[in-house]
């Protein structure tokens, strides 16, 4: 038999942990790994690179790659963009927020991008094919839970930082940018942090740099 106060304490214990640490399922435990001494830009990439005060970054641009390579973060070194979220839900640190990249169109004076893994469907969790880019060559792709929690995850790390007041769609920076980072992105990481934040995002006909705004049925059932 257990003193009870044992049990008290166990349990006591036990809520801290998991209240504590929300993403502690995620690889790593749901911190941000640095892997900027690994990351590389392409020579076109680099050419656009400009330097920035750290204090110029106020927003978060989502983004879907557009294709998946799985969990290896070797594999995203060459990505350009600030973050990676990788369908385990491994969140990687590719480049400094000093960093001005070439990545969100309009967006990218004021804000640092995130690329979620993954060929994403153009409608909230379509199976069919004809709601992907290119399914034949890409894949068909879903947002995993696990995705989901390391999106958020970042979304928390970067308040931490202080200085994030502002959550955007790439779709709403530039041209041709339709399904960036498409509806399932959209609803499990922007509007749950503008729930959740209050963070702004434009509102609804915010675009700049011919973008488009955020489609109605991105904000999907729970809007
Ligand atoms: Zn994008």
């Amino acid at each position: 038999m257990v003193p009870i106060w044992i049990s008290v304490v166990g349990l006591g214990a036990l809520w801290f942990a998991l209240s504590k640490r929300p993403y502690s399922n995620l690889p790593n435990g749901g911190k941000i790994v640095d892997r900027r001494k690994h990351a590389r830009l392409t020579d076109d990439a680099a050419s656009h690179t400009r330097t920035r005060k750290a204090s110029d970054v106020r927003a978060l641009v989502l983004h879907q790659m557009g294709f998946s390579r799985g969990n290896d973060p070797k594999r995203y070194d060459g990505v350009t963009a600030h973050y990676v979220v990788l369908p385990d839900g491994g969140i990687y640190w590719l480049h400094d927020h000093t960093t001005r990249l070439p990545a969100s169109g309009g967006l990218n004076s004021e804000s640092v991008a995130v690329e979620f893994a993954g060929n994403l469907p153009s409608r909230a969790g379509s199976t069919n094919p004809d709601a992907f880019w290119g399914a034949d060559k890409f894949g068909m792709d879903q947002l995993e839970p696990a995705q989901i929690e390391g999106g958020r995850a970042l979304v928390d790390a970067l308040r931490r930082q202080g200085s994030l007041t502002h959550i955007y769609a790439h779709r709403q920076g530039g041209p041709n940018r339709e399904n960036d980072p498409g509806p399932d992105v959209w609803r499990e990481v922007g509007m749950w942090a503008i729930r959740k934040y209050g963070l702004q995002w434009g509102g609804e006909s915010f675009a700049v740099n011919k973008g488009k705004p955020i489609p109605a049925h991105w904000w999907g059932a729970i809007a």
